[in-house]
């Protein structure tokens, strides 16, 4: 294994007239995409000066270039730094100055911003805006011949988003990003050229990782520049077998969508995941999409690849084991290890919820600078999600929460996702959140914000109904708080430390 670059060569041999990357009003051919590629690698090394090993911060709106900035990179022997353009200038810095960046390529929307932010660091890297003169002048260099790589240089520093805390970039090597890529293969579906990955969501993240198995099969790559349901639509009639990543909030807004009824022919996959998919949302779903759906549980520092519920598990009779499976993130990828253990580290029996621990070729090789959170990851091997969880008889993992988000009331362990479930049955409940709020008698108590859907009233009666219907009397929330949205982090998961604070400090 070397170079993730030299896997896309392979295709740029092969398949030079195919369809390779689409967006703003273009399309680029595989053979036209390997030479831009190899031309901004030789730019990046004799214009920018830029030396093997070193950083290039991407940060840009969803735009076509984002492909070819990664693999130039890789060609040139760097490694890539992809932010989300919705960061506030600040959180970009301080990432430039974390991981040392001497690069920065973004979109003309964001430079006026960026710039002054950036100005401010010793020293301040170089900035390109993607499809401006200096970066077109970077196209018109000799090309670059493709440097090798040890399988365990760093391709992608991926910073986490930061639901608590600073963002720590996890480490994630070409081999890692190779080996998400095979298991995509084995366990997703087989990519032919010509096939469609369609880009909604940012590419920094979710979408733009599952880009890379697409691309080094030959794949189209179809980037719409923002999430709009109808452009979705769209695309699903127009392109040929569309795959495409939607974060559970983006499945909700689909679903809300008139133009869902419509029979999306070109929709192949719609694999979903890096937040909770609750199982009322999920049934709406497969009403809509059909046995297309896909979900996938990783994190950043294992991308993409812990465990995947696969489109047969799916499928069921509504029953109570369906149910379960649909609950919950799946099994065990192809070529993962996993294990749920106590504080120790020790194995529990099937059935008992304790944290996910996981060891695989995807596992990042740590956090940049910061050995301690590395330390605290990364032990015997192992890595540490931080998520709980417990697995039943036939592998199929149910997580419970993160484990700090964990409530623990009068002594008792509230998992808060088990309460999430049972109110989103609510016809009028369209999103909800449930956390601990300080209790002088109990430790914690159980809390409920809830988002009704327009024009519904619910009562807090109504929910402790339903709530008593369905779980322990302990459990149900002492609180229902209504709100008109749940605050989100930038990839849509919600941030239960805002709610946390604004307990703290109601407004
Ligand atoms: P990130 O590193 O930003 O991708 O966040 C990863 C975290 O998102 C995981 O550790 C889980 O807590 C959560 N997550 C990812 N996928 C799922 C899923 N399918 N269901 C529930 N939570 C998920």
């Amino acid at each position: 294994m070397s170079n993730l670059a030299r896997y896309l060569l392979n295709r740029v041999r092969s398949h030079p007239d195919s369809l390779a990357v689409t967006g703003n009003g273009q399309t680029l051919r595989f053979g036209d995409l390997g030479e831009r590629v190899l031309r901004l690698a030789g730019a990046m090394r004799s214009q920018l000066r830029l030396s093997e090993g070193e950083r290039v911060l991407i940060c840009m709106d969803n735009q076509p270039e984002f492909f070819e900035l990664l693999f130039a990179c890789w060609a040139a022997g760097l490694c890539t730094v992809p932010v989300n353009s919705k960061l506030h200038p600040r959180e970009v810095s301080h990432i430039v100055g974390d991981s040392g960046v001497r690069a920065v390529f973004t979109s003309e929307r964001l430079v006026g911003d960026l710039t002054p932010e950036l100005a401010q660091l010793t020293p301040p890297p170089s900035i390109t805006v993607v499809g401006g003169a200096a970066y077109r002048k970077m196209l018109e260099s000799p090309a670059a011949q493709c440097v090798d790589r040890a399988p365990t240089d760093i391709a992608w520093l991926f910073y986490t988003s930061g639901t608590t805390g600073r963002p720590k970039g996890a480490m994630l090597s070409h081999r890692n990003l190779l080996a998400m890529s095979w298991i995509y293969f084995a366990d997703v579906e087989h990519v032919e050229p010509g096939d469609t990955k369609l880009h909604a969501a940012p590419l920094s993240h979710a979408s733009g990782l599952y880009g890379l198995p697409h691309l080094l099969a030959g794949g189209h790559q179809v980037v719409l520049p923002s999430f709009e349901p109808d452009l979705v639509f769209e695309a699903f009639e127009h392109h040929h077998r569309v795959t495409m990543f939607a974060a559970p909030t983006m499945v909700i807004r689909l679903l809300q969508s008139p133009s869902v009824r419509a029979p999306h022919r070109g929709l192949r996959t719609l694999y979903y995941g890096g937040a909770p998919m609750y199982v009322s949302d999920l049934q709406r779903a497969l009403e809509a999409f059909g046995p297309r759906l896909w979900q996938l549980y990783g994190q950043g520092e294992s991308p993409m690849t812990l465990t995947g519920l696969a489109k047969r598990d799916h499928l069921g009779d509504g029953g109570p084991g369906h149910l379960a499976r649909l609950g919950s993130v799946g099994i065990t990828r192809t070529g993962v290890e996993i294990r749920v253990v106590d504080e120790a580290g020790r194995d529990l029996p099937t059935g008992e919820i304790g944290e996910v621990v996981t060891r695989s070729d995807c596992v990042m090789a740590g956090y940049w600078n910061n050995p301690e959170a590395t330390r605290q990851a990364l032990r015997d091997g192992w890595l540490w999600t931080g998520d709980v969880g417990s697995f039943d008889e036939r592998g199929y993992l149910t997580l419970r929460d993160r484990s700090k988000d964990l409530i623990i009331s009068g002594g008792s362990n509230i998992y808060p996702r088990e309460i999430e479930e049972v109110l989103l049955r609510h016809p009028g409940v369209l999103e909800c959140s449930v956390v601990g709020a300080p209790h002088a008698e109990w430790g914690e108590e159980v809390v409920a914000f809830v988002v009704a859907r327009p024009d519904t009233d619910i009562s807090d009666e109504a929910l402790d109904s339903l709530c008593l219907k369905h779980i322990a009397r302990f459990k149900r929330p002492k609180r229902y708080l209504f709100i008109d949205s749940l605050p989100k982090n930038n990839y849509g998961k919600v941030l239960k430390t805002a709610l946390r604070e604004r307990l703290k400090n109601p407004a």
